[in-house]
């Protein structure tokens, strides 16, 4: 395996971990990791190719009001680029090459999470001061959402990137907060391994039918493996959110989806599921016209169309469709940035 580190970062203690876990690396140390990352190279040439450097700008993003459970929430990027391959995925035309990226300063990282959260118990409070006084019908948020395995699948990349061992523990101080981890991997060990069961933390596992799983997300774990994992974390009482996402709308999909819930039904106890979520192919403008341009034999981009808010999804029938089931499976089921 080739790993390149940023000369900034060579002593980081995550890095150092990694070098002495996998003595079979070539390491090459480069000033920026942007001179490689920001060059168009063919996939050929950078299999097994990651890359270790620092975030030099923020880690969070501000999500869309009304993403999920909270109206507040934020994306954590820690690190950039999957190892799964799925075919609708935007990662595919986001960055010039497929190398993966592992930002290590997880101190600086942590700085900016508890400084949004101070903000956030800022604002909450004078909300509630507020509606105090005026009695105002306010619906008052009750945590503050980060959205981790934003680019990536940090579950997966837990192998390289030490991330549960330094976020579960990390979140569990901040009881304002709550993590989620979003996972198409079964890589579950480093959980089991804590020393805790953790309260604000949620595995989100990301979940399709088998056939469509095989036709469009290459190398992600089977539904089964993903719902074994499922119940050995329910059974050891973890928090598991599931993400019926995207939801695709192939030739006869609605027997595929029809068998598939009850698939779930039957094999996942739903009443120790903490939340659901169901979620159609979403992209803005920009992000659809380039998955055109890169897969123009793409057929169910054909199907998707675009929003007066701006977004392109699926038609309002199928989405109705999709949504009517997954609250029969769940009548609490979110569904995403739609009315
Ligand atoms: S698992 Fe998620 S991030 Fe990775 S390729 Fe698939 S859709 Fe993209």
């Amino acid at each position: 395996m080739l790993v390149y580190i940023e000369n900034e970062v060579k002593n980081n203690p995550q890095v150092l971990r990694f070098i002495d876990k996998f003595k079979n690396i070539d390491v090459i140390y480069v000033d920026n990791y942007k001179n490689l990352f920001d060059k168009k190279i063919p996939n050929w040439n950078i299999e097994k190719s990651i890359i270790f450097a620092e975030l030099k700008w923020n880690c969070l993003t501000q999500a869309p009001e009304d993403y999920g459970h909270e109206k507040f929430s934020y994306f954590l990027k820690n690190s950039l680029n999957c190892i799964f391959d799925c075919r609708y995925c935007f990662l595919k035309w986001a960055f010039q090459n497929d190398f993966q990226v592992y930002f290590v300063n997880y101190d600086d990282m942590k700085k900016e999470i508890v400084e949004a959260l101070e903000k956030y118990i800022l604002c909450y409070s004078e909300l509630v001061l507020e509606w105090k006084i005026w009695n105002w019908k306010l619906q008052i948020p009750k945590k503050l959402r980060f959205y981790s395995s934003d680019y990536s699948d940090n579950l997966w990349m837990n192998w390289f990137s030490n991330f549960v061992q330094e976020f579960v523990p990390f979140f569990e101080n901040l009881d304002e907060a709550m993590m989620e981890i979003r996972t198409k991997s079964t890589n579950i060990q480093p959980l089991l391994d804590l020393w805790f069961i953790p309260k604000n933390t949620e595995i989100a596992f990301s979940l399709n039918p088998q056939e469509l799983i095989e036709k469009y997300e290459k190398w992600v774990a089977s539904l089964d493996d993903r719902i074994q994992a499922v119940n050995t974390l329910l059974d050891k009482w973890f928090k598991v959110w599931l993400r019926f996402l995207p939801l695709l709308p192939v030739e006869n999909y609605q027997q595929i989806y029809w068998d598939f819930i009850n698939y779930v039904k039957q094999n996942v106890d739903m009443s120790k599921i903490s939340s659901t979520f169901a979620s159609w192919l979403l992209y803005t403008k920009a992000d659809y016209l380039n998955i055109l341009k890169k897969d123009p034999y793409f057929d169910i981009m054909y199907l998707l169309e675009e929003n007066e808010d701006g977004f392109v999804r699926e038609k309002k029938e199928i989405r109705d469709w999709f949504y009517n089931q997954f609250r029969q499976l769940d009548k609490k089921c979110m569904v995403c940035l739609d009315s």
